[in-house]
């Protein structure tokens, strides 16, 4: 099998899958137990926590573990509009974010919330700027994602951060930095944000398992969950002490020559784009994000390409893994020609992914290019 989804999730590797099989028959102890078998637990809990922390650049103390990134997404919407519900119910987002983020905020404009959701220029591209000019007095939150799943364009967070602070200090700052983290070099401090959320299923950790940075500006985070006092009293439940285990070993494993990772996806995102582009009718999209590569086979339809590749053991998306079947609201905000539209697929790629790899699958897209009909 030829793997290029790794925005959809990511293989993981043997030694996550070890810390975690140690935690789920050895170091089995629920970590509020009172004897060292609990205790020493929820030592290690800590110790996980710290290494996911550090690879943020932020306090471990403002690091929540969740179960995933929706529930990161969903739980920094509450909070944010939950401090602010002094300010208004106005919200700043984009149209181009994941489900995860967009239907929450379908969800308060049905309570009462106004959204703005800011449409991206033609190669998908949002700036500082015309976030900063939407929002108002009354907006209690902007949530703009760090790298967009499907194009892969990088938008500027930080830039945003620093203008907020002087137009309206007040309202709080989410980003969905599940598609960023360890993808694109940024910290908590850098970007600058209230709310970063994460998942541990695109970096080679088990599917499951999520974090959500909450910033000191946010003086007493509304709890996500009520009950048993767990990551600070404000997300209830027994810790998911395997699945943490896993994301700081898939943590610590991606760290490890981290910038040299990322430059060599850099090239091969290149490479690929070079091959790509000699194959007739290929249209390449979207932004630098060094995993996403977006393309349109013009003319012909992405899900026949998705079927076709898939059976020969090429994996790969067309849009977004959450949106199967149905157009993606991302590709259309691009107002391409309809052909292109129709011919949009998402190759994506992991420190491991190779040349021969791609080579495999441009042979594969170019066969289907000229033996396949295209839509009239
Ligand atoms: N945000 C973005 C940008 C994503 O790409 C995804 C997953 O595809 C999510 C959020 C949701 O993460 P999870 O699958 O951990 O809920």
């Amino acid at each position: 099998m030829i793997y290029l989804d790794h925005a959809a999730t990511t293989p993981i590797p043997r030694a996550v899958a070890d810390a975690m099989y140690e935690v789920l028959t050895e170091q089995y102890g629920n970590p509020s137990s009172q004897y060292s078998f609990g205790a020493d637990m929820k030592k290690r809990v800590e110790e996980w926590r710290e290494t996911v922390a550090d690879a943020l650049g932020c306090d471990p103390k403002r690091l929540y573990f969740t179960a995933c990134g929706t529930e990161s997404d969903n739980w920094a919407i509450s909070a944010a509009c939950w401090q602010n519900r002094h300010l208004g119910k106005h919200i700043v987002t984009t149209a181009v974010e994941h489900s995860a983020v967009r239907v929450t905020c379908q969800w308060l404009e049905k309570q009462g919330y106004e959204v703005t959701y800011l449409t991206p220029d033609g190669s998908g591209d949002i700036t500082a700027q015309q976030v900063l000019d939407a929002v108002r007095p009354d907006t209690a939150l902007v949530s703009v994602m760090l790298v967009n799943n499907e194009l892969g364009n990088i938008y500027p967070v930080a830039e945003i951060a620093a203008g907020l602070k002087k137009k309206n200090p007040q309202t709080l700052l989410h980003t969905d930095a599940v598609q960023a983290f360890l993808k694109i070099p940024f910290t908590a401090k850098t970007l600058g944000a209230d709310f970063i959320a994460l998942s541990g299923h695109k970096i080679g950790a088990p599917k499951g398992i999520g974090a959500l940075y909450i910033s000191d500006r946010v003086r007493n985070p509304k709890p996500l969950l009520s009950g048993g006092g767990q990551e600070g009293g404000l997300r209830a439940g027994t810790e998911a002490t395997a699945q943490i285990a896993g994301f700081a070993k898939a943590v610590e494993l991606r760290t490890e020559n981290l910038a040299e990772k990322l430059a060599r996806m850099t090239e091969l995102k290149a490479y690929a784009k070079e091959q790509l582009s000699t194959i007739p009718d290929v249209l390449l999209l979207g932004g630098e994000a060094p995993h996403v590569l977006a393309l349109s086979l013009v003319g012909w339809p992405s899900q026949n390409i998705v079927n076709d590749l898939g059976s020969q053991g090429i994996c790969i998306s067309a849009g977004s893994a959450c949106h199967q079947g149905k157009p993606s609201h991302v590709v259309a905000t691009l107002k391409l020609p309809k052909k292109a539209a129709g011919g949009v697929i998402r190759l994506s790629f992991g420190p491991e992914t190779t040349r021969e790899e791609i080579d495999a699958c441009v042979a594969a897209l170019r066969t289907h290019h000229d033996t396949r009909m295209p839509m009239l």
